[in-house]
């Protein structure tokens, strides 16, 4: 590994994104020696805090991930400063700016700047323009901008945010936070796709009958009511997380694997996914919202949610791509809250034998030709199956299904990363593979506004689905239609 030297600045230091996700996520990179002299961090937030009070607050959230090994815990502490901060108030910039150069000096870093912005997105394009304003870029380092989720709230907020923030930083310098494409076996769909063979060479028309995404979540709103309220399922798991997922599923081979080339077959295959017209987008889209749960709770009476709320907490719907390789391939892909269970998966289903001639064979009218599934497990537990048709062991002439597996050990997720230490790590060393860019995010947006259009003119009959299921039976109608089902019920 090669160390990384830079001066991270971090916007929103007292957040909850921060204590949970990021602080751990460095301190990992720390251990592993990703980061080892070279680098300072510098938290900025409104509180008035002193450094020794940042160090106890980062300190307190990396014990929940590790022991102290060899005073690992003072040493990576030691790197950590902290700067009060009105994001809002220019003058505070310039002391910002100061500390930096200072950290630069003490440890280092090469002039590396690199900008975290962990905090409500409406500041975003106003710490971009004070960075600029006030001099805060480097001029013989690097500057790169991490930003969070969410990329606006439609496509003419996005395209707004986009602007203000290429005022300050170059599309390239811009790394978007999609902390899905942080996970194991989202980046394994490229490996499994064009790595094999046996399974590129089938990845089409001919021979695929439909893919399904199931993002399935089995808590309610919890404490992010108020916000998930104002967004709802489309906005908060569709148009990014999803869009991401499907995007690496349908995507041509690259020509090479660098983040160039990725982002732009993924931009290409977002750009063929069919937008749909008003009405199309009526009748391949469900929406759903909880009702009563076991303590008698529907969503509308959640803490924080307007109880004549018409926000889904659900989102099933069919995707079509106008591309020679996806040409009658629909992709069904489903999210929700309160569903039955928490896991998140990829269901790749062939088409069957043109020819079932086992159907004659004797005994054979009990079991007919099964499709095989593809699956890739990304949540909980990262692997792949394959289901086949095998003979039934015995007289006669019977087929049933047999299953092949393959599941990561507890080894090896022991050696997984977490997605933010990931991407954490990828920004650092300048590598964009995992990021969403504009284009795809312009792309995800347009297809999910006339969506969001349509329903926002038309009141559903909510709430429509049971907490513990898979969502509304308009869901399992959409594949029923065409003749399918989902392979999880
Ligand atoms: P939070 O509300 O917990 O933290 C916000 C931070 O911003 C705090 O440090 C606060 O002091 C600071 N702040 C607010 N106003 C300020 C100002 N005027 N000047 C300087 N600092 C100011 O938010 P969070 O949950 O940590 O989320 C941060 C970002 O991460 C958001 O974009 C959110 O959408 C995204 N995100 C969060 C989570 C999560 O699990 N928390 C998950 C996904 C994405």
């Amino acid at each position: 590994s090669t160390e990384i030297k830079a001066v991270i600045t971090l916007f929103g230091a007292t957040g909850d994104l921060a204590k949970r996700k990021l602080y751990p996520s460095l301190f990992n990179l720390f251990r592993k020696g990703f980061l080892a002299d070279n680098f300072a961090l510098l938290g900025t937030s409104r509180s008035a805090w002193s450094d020794e009070e940042f160090q106890a607050n980062v300190r307190e959230s990396i014990q929940k991930i590790a022991e102290d090994k060899d005073g690992q815990y003072d040493a990576f502490v030691k790197h950590c400063f902290y700067q009060p901060h009105d994001v809002t108030n220019p003058e505070h910039y310039d002391k910002l700016n100061d500390r930096i150069a200072d950290l630069e000096t003490k440890f280092g870093t090469e002039n590396n700047r690199l900008f975290y912005m962990s905090m409500a997105p409406r500041f975003f394009g106003t710490i971009a323009a004070n960075i600029k304003s006030q001099g805060l870029l480097s001029d013989d380092g690097f500057n790169r901008l991490v930003i969070e989720k969410p990329f606006g709230r439609d496509f003419e907020s996005a395209k707004q945010l986009n602007k203000e923030l290429t005022e300050t930083f170059d599309e390239n310098q811009i790394y978007r936070i999609d902390h899905y494409l942080g996970k194991e076996m989202v980046q394994n769909i490229s490996a499994l796709r064009f790595g094999n063979t046996a399974i590129e060479s089938l990845w089409n028309h001919r021979y695929i009958d439909n893919i399904q995404v199931t993002l399935s979540e089995d808590m309610g709103v919890e404490e992010r009511a108020g916000y998930y309220d104002q967004s709802g399922a489309l906005r908060d798991m569709v148009q990014n997380h999803i869009m991401q997922v499907v995007a690496q599923l349908a995507m041509e081979q690259p020509l090479t694997f660098t983040d160039q080339e990725i982002r732009e077959e993924k931009a290409k295959a977002l750009r063929s996914l069919r937008k749909y017209t008003p009405q199309e987008a009526a009748a391949n889209f469900v929406r759903g919202q909880y009702a009563a749960g076991d303590n008698n709770n529907d969503y509308r009476h959640e803490d924080g949610v307007d109880p004549e709320s018409i926000t889904e907490t659900y989102v099933a719907a069919k995707l079509s791509f106008d591309s020679e390789r996806w040409a009658g391939v629909p992709f069904y892909v489903r999210t929700g809250k309160l569903l039955a269970g928490k896991f998140t998966r990829v269901d790749v289903v062939f088409k069957k034998p043109l020819l079932d001639i086992f159907s004659n064979a004797a005994n054979s009218h009990e079991q007919k030709l099964n499709q095989n599934v593809l699956t890739i497990y990304i949540d909980p537990k990262p692997g792949f199956s394959l289901t086949l048709n095998a003979k039934k062991v015995g007289q006669g002439y019977t087929t049933e299904p047999a299953m092949l597996e393959f599941f990561h050990s507890d080894e090896q997720k022991a050696l997984s990363p977490e997605p933010y230490e990931r991407l954490f790590h990828d920004a650092l060393e300048g590598n964009s593979t995992n990021f969403a860019s504009w284009s795809e995010i312009a792309d995800a947006w347009q297809f999910v506004d006339v969506i969001r259009d349509v329903w926002d003119h038309e009141s559903p009959e909510f709430p429509n689905y049971t907490p513990g299921t898979m969502g509304p039976k308009e869901a399992d109608e959409l594949l029923a239609r065409d003749g399918r089902e989902w392979v999880v019920k």
